[in-house]
């Protein structure tokens, strides 16, 4: 039998559950998702492999219209990662209707090098009759390889969505050792844990403009000691992050700690400062240095 390989990447509108779907079929808690858009600022790639093949998936963050530094560079990362893949993956929910953004990502899927399918998520949210309504729809705006209802969050049709891909790939080498499951350093994980945290807690409060940077990881054989700074750029931000007699960064701090020390599977020790930085949004500069530079993925 031959092994094959390939890249696969994964579009679509923010929050439609790519971050989901890849979580899924890795089956650990690689992509942080949550239930306000745009969680995921990088590609990740998560690497799947088993006897057969090894697929390289790159979850990108959500194709939306650019309103700072920030948004528009996700946007070309997003859109760039139809080039040069073997498959691309719209992701759409199938419990909304076509709209714009959907109608603007198809179009640009023309320019898509491989073969696109259009994977229909959320299916537990609709009857089998709004399902087929909706597939019918979908199927008049793009000539897809092949449309997939799945439900990325209890794994309805997941297995099938990976024979399908793997029947697509290629004879190919595998470009990365079987056990690994991201080309991330852990340093990026650790901060997405802790973005991940300050979301869910502080809810819509807190917008999607702290950076997190990492500025020590030591590992010894206590465990690992993680020192993060939260970088905002409000005042009134930090005020939130911090909380009451600093109630809030302590749940924050409590909660990313567990979930590093899950990941990790050693004892961990974080500690969070916080600051603040004037309007780094719009600074290519600070992009840069929180690592958010094209370059660098
Ligand atoms: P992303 O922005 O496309 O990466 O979306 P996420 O994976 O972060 O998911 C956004 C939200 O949709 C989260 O609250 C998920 O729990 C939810 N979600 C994802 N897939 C499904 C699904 O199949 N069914 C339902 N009901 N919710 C889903
Ligand atoms: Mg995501």
């Amino acid at each position: 039998m031959t092994f094959k390989s390939g890249f696969v990447s994964i579009v679509g509108r923010p929050n439609v559950g790519k971050s989901t779907l890849l979580n899924h079929i890795l089956k650990t808690k690689l992509a942080i998702t949550s239930s306000t858009a745009q969680t995921t600022r990088n590609t990740i790639q998560g690497i799947y492999t088993d006897d057969e093949a090894q697929i390289i998936f790159m979850d990108t963050p959500g194709i939306h219209k650019p309103q700072d530094g920030l948004g528009s560079f996700m946007n070309t990362n997003a859109l760039n990662s139809i080039y040069g893949v073997d498959i691309v993956l719209l992701i759409a929910p199938a419990d909304e209707k076509i709209g714009k953004g959907d109608r603007f990502i198809v179009n640009r899927l023309k320019e898509a090098d491989g073969p696109v399918y259009l994977i229909l998520n959320k299916i537990d949210l609709l009857s089998k009759e709004q399902l087929v309504q909706r597939l019918a729809q979908w199927k008049e705006m793009f000539d897809f390889k092949e449309i997939i209802p799945i439900s990325a969050l209890n794994g309805d049709n997941v297995e099938h969505l990976l024979e399908i891909i793997k029947s697509d790939l290629h004879e190919g080498v595998m470009y990365y050792p079987k056990d690994h499951i991201t080309d991330h350093p852990e340093r990026f994980i650790m901060a997405e844990f802790i973005r991940e945290k300050i979301l869910y807690f502080t809810k819509e409060e807190v917008p999607h403009s702290v950076a997190i940077v990492i500025e020590r990881m030591l590992e010894d054989e206590a465990g690992v000691e993680i020192i993060a700074t939260i970088v905002c750029d409000r005042k009134s931000q930090k005020g939130i992050i911090v909380g009451k007699q600093g109630t809030m960064i302590k749940k924050i701090r409590q909660n990313a700690q567990r979930e590093m020390k899950r990941f990790l599977q050693v004892p961990v020790h974080l500690e969070l400062f916080v600051k603040v930085e004037n309007n780094w949004r719009n600074k290519q500069k600070y992009l840069k240095e929180f690592g958010y530079n094209e370059d660098d993925y």
